[in-house]
């Protein structure tokens, strides 16, 4: 069975690079029938915090990533890290270095001076004296010194390291807590990981944990390396390129599917499509056909996207997602109509759930003032006569529909002998408020019959 992971630090929010990640991961267990796992890699205790955590949680759970398996945290399993630290002292694989910071400053600024490329230069591997006194050993694992690691890179391609380039890795800090390049190995092989695919920012680290996946006896992964997304600069995407925090984008009404629908794109693709369900990306979805070089984050092609969802989302759907942005504004939802049906009305005309809470606003709450600009020219005196007869017609309606509305807007206008838009236009102002609204007669057909007439009356007075 196919397994693949999500292992983000807790440090920070969940970036966007990072849920691309996920979404890859995700999907390629999806399409395969496998299992995916959310695995939170919180064994540096400092820097990692339970806000942060938390994030994860929230934008996983937003995006729909679910996972078969999690979370699974680092540090309930130390225990365990433990125990195969122990198995590889036992096999002579790993050794305590008791080298100090000082010492090894000095030894890189020799190297440096020598022209070579710093590195731990195993002065501890083979010692067997007696350990110096009040230093607390870090435990270095016993890189191979000779022959080649081949990564054989499901994105990159083959990759190819040297071992000479590779030092003896630290596996345990002085504390004694493991650290990320050893736990990552030893939960994938305890997690039944058949496929790692992270951010290339790890290539680095990967060689290293093969070696490692060696010593313990596991069997190594495939690996799919996938590159950075960099911000419209071309440096990597951060902070200072705008919103990084997938809880960002959904502050700003940005429909889940439509995120992942743009993250699935940047840097994969499917012939020319751009607008993908979710049972497309799974169906679709392949590591093959992942870009080796880096994507810029467009956040223009990201809105038009969202657009798109927007208006191929079901109406719930739509409601669902929307209704927090619309109660913000404070409406009070019950104070109208279906949002579902507002949402039917407005999904042509809005880039984002933001922009469409907005549009929403007049269905649920009145307003005591009209648009200034739209007043003077839509409403009285200009347009008395319009509103007047409108007034009357529409007050005798029977049966309150957007058919019937039209009719009656178009028999005042006949009765007037003026164009539809001179009754039209008047009546949008005095029933939404302002000059922009979607078609009239159905947008006056779900604020209702009586909240009309009052708007009307109100626009007489
Ligand atoms: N915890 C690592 C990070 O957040 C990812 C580890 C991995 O995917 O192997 O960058």
């Amino acid at each position: 069975m196919i397994r693949t992971r999500f292992a983000p630090s807790p440090t920070g929010y969940l970036h966007i690079g990072g849920v691309r990640t996920a979404l890859y991961s995700w999907l390629y267990a999806k399409k395969q029938g496998g299992e995916f796992t959310l695995r939170i890699e919180d064994t540096d205790l400092e820097r990692s915090t339970e806000e942060s955590v938390n994030a994860i949680l929230e934008g996983m759970s937003w995006l729909g990533l679910d996972y078969d398996h999690g979370p699974i945290y680092q540090t309930h399993r130390f225990e365990r890290y433990k125990e195969v630290i122990q198995q590889l002292f036992d096999k002579g694989l790993a050794y305590y270095c008791y080298a100090t910071p000082e010492e090894l400053d000095v030894m890189r600024e020799a190297q440096k001076a020598a022209g070579e490329k710093p590195r731990y230069d195993g002065r501890y591997r083979d010692f067997t004296g007696e350990p110096p006194t009040g230093i607390d050993p870090v435990i270095r694992f016993k890189n191979p010194i000779d022959g080649d690691v081949v990564i054989d890179d499901l994105v990159k391609g083959q990759v190819v390291i040297n071992n000479k380039e590779l030092d003896d890795l630290i596996i345990a800090r002085p504390d004694g807590t493991p650290t990320y390049n050893f736990t990552v190995v030893v939960d994938d092989w305890d997690m039944g990981m058949t496929h790692v695919i992270r951010g290339d920012d790890h290539l680095n680290n990967t060689p290293r944990q093969i070696n490692l996946y060696k010593a313990i006896g596991a069997e190594v992964p495939k690996f799919a390396h996938i590159p950075m997304v960099l911000g419209e600069d071309g440096s990597r995407l951060s902070k200072r390129h705008g919103a990084v925090s997938v809880l960002q984008y959904k502050e700003q009404g940005f429909l889940p599917e439509a995120l992942l629908n743009y993250l699935v794109r940047l840097g994969w693709s499917y012939g020319d499509q751009e607008v993908f369900s979710i049972d497309e990306m799974v169906k679709y979805f392949d590591l093959d056909s992942v870009n080796s070089s880096p994507s810029t984050f467009d956040t223009a092609k990201l809105t038009w996207i969202n657009e798109q969802h927007i208006k191929n989302a079901p109406a719930e759907h739509l409601a669902t997602h929307l209704s927090p942005f619309v109660a913000q504004l404070g409406c009070d939802l019950t104070q109208g109509p279906a949002l579902s049906d507002v949402a039917n009305l407005l999904r042509d005309r809005a880039k984002t759930l933001v922009e469409m809470a907005q549009g929403s606003v007049y269905f649920y709450r009145d307003f005591e003032e009209f648009e200034a600009d739209a007043a003077k020219k839509h409403l009285r005196p200009v347009a008395e006569e319009a509103l007047r007869l409108v007034l009357e017609k529409l007050s005798a309606l029977q049966e309150w529909n957007a058919e019937a509305i039209h009719n009656e807007i178009n028999a005042t206008a006949e009765a007037l002998e003026v164009g539809m838009g001179k009754v039209g236009m008047p009546l949008r102002v005095a029933i939404t408020g302002g000059g922009q609204s979607p078609a009239i007669d159905a947008t006056a057909e779900l604020i209702g019959k009586e909240r009309c007439m009052m708007r009307l009356n109100m626009a007489l007075d």
